[in-house]
């Protein structure tokens, strides 16, 4: 592996959180040569990143605050049978985040989301290739689409009639009919009324054994990882910044705060503040030999995506608004159950269940910048239900915002936009 250093002085880094996010950034800024550690307070990859629905989803243009939203929220919070729960008690503190959701779904502030995540989503797939290279790890990569059906005909061309009004992003898409779906997904005969394909689409094996193989390159080429090692405080400096642990304290030129949804307690130490909540998500699994579907399908009522991996199918998707740190709440698994009951009663009962919490702020954007403070602090954070696919773009970015040769457009991504 040659290093690519042509422009750049290596310098030291510290990522702060192994997960997807600080697993690509960390190879990132290794592979260009520089002297990096990783610092993870339990075991790379096991918080939101590991129970994802693997669905590189560079079609995902559309922010989630918007008009036909907001127009369905009293249906979701009042259905029986939702993907979406709200956990009443918390919302005092949900208000704010809330309220910005609300504000982000007037059409002038849609269209800007749409355009930045556009931004963002044309180079995704470029910036993957480069880390799926280094980690000679393509073969975990299916790139057969991924299809986002519906159950109803209404819900069908209403989206499509959405798609109609991103087609200046530039996203491919091909509206199919129950009978074109069923050709792609056998297994969705007589199940769904349409779909809408997306082919450019990919999606992971496993999300664990990706950051397992990003991990594994980046400590053979280098790079130092210090698990079980919590960070507790930063404190940047004229020429560096201190990083505290638990055990002990490390100097870098630049920290890069990788850490999910536990960021705003490291971003209050340095005077930061962000509107960053746990979209908390749900995964069942079914173990099978052979697959049932061939590539992630979305059921877009039921919230949730259905994608096959290794030895089984993952089921995992739906939102709750709570508190990250709440105990899993069983009537979500009990909601999935119904819906996979109902589709596939032929699987039984599911092997595995999880909760993991998705870091998203209210805008559907996430946090790519310096802190509000100090270019020796860059963010990372706050990717919603795109971490996975936004990854290595976010380490592509960081790095390249370090060395001021971001593009002029990732102003926007700047945590300057909550203050
Ligand atoms: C059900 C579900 C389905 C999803 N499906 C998709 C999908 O198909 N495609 C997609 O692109 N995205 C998907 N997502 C979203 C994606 O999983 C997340 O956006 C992504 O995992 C966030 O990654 P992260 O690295 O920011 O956070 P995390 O994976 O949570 O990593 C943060 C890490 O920081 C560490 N940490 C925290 N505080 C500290 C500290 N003080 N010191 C040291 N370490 C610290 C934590 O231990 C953790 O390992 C899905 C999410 C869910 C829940």
């Amino acid at each position: 592996m040659r290093f690519d250093n042509s422009n750049k002085t290596p310098r030291h880094h510290i990522i702060i959180g192994g997960g997807i996010v600080g697993l690509a950034t960390a190879l990132t800024l290794r592979l260009s040569g520089n002297d990096v550690t990783l610092l993870e307070r339990d075991a790379p990859g096991h918080g939101a990143s590991l129970g994802n629905a693997g669905t590189f989803a560079t079609y995902a243009v559309s922010p989630l605050a918007k008009p036909s939203l907001l127009r369905q929220t009293p249906y979701l919070l009042s259905a029986r049978d939702s993907p979406f729960h709200l956990r009443w008690r918390h919302l005092p503190r949900l208000t704010p985040w809330l309220l910005r959701f609300i504000t982000e779904a007037r059409p002038a502030r849609v269209k800007h989301n749409v355009e930045h995540l556009t931004y963002l989503m044309a180079r995704a797939n470029d910036d993957w290739q480069r880390l799926l290279d280094a980690a000679d790890a393509e073969s975990l990569v299916t790139r057969l689409g991924c299809l986002y059906t519906f159950q109803t005909e209404a819900a069908w061309v209403q989206a499509v009639h959405e798609h109609d009004t991103l087609a200046w992003s530039g996203i491919h898409y091909q509206v199919l009919n129950a009978k074109q779906t069923a050709d792609l997904e056998p297994a969705l005969a007589g199940k769904v009324k349409g779909s809408i394909w997306y082919p450019d689409a990919g999606h992971v094996a496993d999300p664990l054994i990706l950051c397992e193989r990003l991990r594994q390159t980046f400590e053979a080429l280098g790079g130092t990882l210090h698990a079980s090692n919590e960070v507790q405080r930063l404190s940047p400096q004229e020429t560096g910044v201190v990083v505290n642990t638990s055990t002990e304290q490390k100097i870098c030129d630049h920290a890069i705060i990788t850490a999910g949804i536990d960021t705003p307690r490291l971003a209050n130490t340095l005077g930061d503040r962000m509107p960053l909540e746990a979209e908390r998500g749900y995964h069942l699994e079914y173990p099978m030999a052979s697959p049932l579907l061939q590539r992630p399908c979305c059921i877009a009522e039921y919230g949730f995506y259905m994608t096959p991996m290794v030895g089984r199918l993952r089921v995992a998707g739906t939102v709750e608004l709570s508190r990250a740190s709440d105990p899993a709440n069983p009537a979500r698994y009990r909601y999935l159950e119904r819906a996979m009951d109902s589709l596939f009663p032929e699987l039984g009962a599911p092997s595995s269940h999880w909760m993991g919490c998705r870091p998203s702020l209210p805008d559907t954007l996430p946090i790519i910048s310096s802190s509000a403070h100090t270019r020796r602090v860059h963010y990372g954070i706050g990717h919603g239900h795109l971490g996975l696919t936004l990854a290595a773009t976010t380490g592509a970015l960081i790095e390249a915002d370090i060395h001021n040769q971001a593009p002029p457009w990732l102003a926007a991504l700047s945590i300057d936009r909550f203050r």
